[in-house]
């Protein structure tokens, strides 16, 4: 089965299964990894577009070379440089925990850093990192190329997907729509038939 038709043949699935239930926290928790291309990750891979990795295992490597491909197939070798180029990605065993008690699994607080932990004091390993490095990913990406008030100004209409696109888990509402903005650009590298029947405009 074809990469295009076996996402769409899960998404059918997934709609008629999602109908009755809850929306998602995040579009890290339900994404399809099975949506990104593959590729075998080498230092040239990673180093062609000006991107430093540290600290990362065989299995984390492999997953951010995918997401990396995939950007490079959507749009293609210099384009995918223009988007990526400066990032430093350091994987940790811990970030810390958040004062409010929750667990840490990624941030951006150091500038075209991202930090992705593998496991937090209190829930231990940290699930769905591959879909959390995607939506940081989109963090980077928009800071870098200032695409937040472009987002904000072109999409008037705020899509709904998931519950982080508004609030945060404990339900404190975000301040912008920075957060929708990098579920979005989740959404469109593995949620991408929900995102677009549900959001159209953001996914245009
Ligand atoms: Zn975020």
């Amino acid at each position: 089965m074809s990469k295009t038709f076996g996402c769409l043949f899960i998404t059918l699935l997934t709609l008629i299964s999602l109908r009755s239930e809850a929306k998602p926290h995040m579009v890290a928790e339900v994404g399809r990894l099975s949506c990104l291309e593959k590729t075998t990750p080498s230092s040239k891979f990673f180093s062609d577009l000006s991107i430093t990795l540290s600290n990362a295992n065989k299995t984390e490597q492999s997953f951010i070379a995918d997401t990396f491909e995939t950007i490079i197939r959507m749009t293609n070798q210099q384009q995918a440089e223009r988007l990526l180029s400066g990032l430093k990605i350091k994987i940790q065993n811990t970030l810390g925990d958040r004062s409010s008690g929750g667990c840490l699994p990624a941030h951006q607080l150091v500038r075209n850093e991202i930090h992705l932990a593998r496991k937090c004091e209190k829930i231990g390993e940290i699930p769905f990192r591959e879909g959390i490095f995607i939506h940081e990913l989109g963090h980077f990406i928009a800071n870098k190329l200032n695409l937040y008030n472009k987002y904000q100004n072109e999409v008037l209409k705020r899509c709904k997907l998931t519950n982080y696109m508004s609030k945060s888990r404990a339900g404190k509402k975000h301040k912008n729509r920075n957060e929708e903005f990098a579920e979005i650009f989740a959404a469109y590298l593995l949620y991408g038939k929900e995102l677009k029947s549900k959001c159209k405009h953001s996914y245009k």
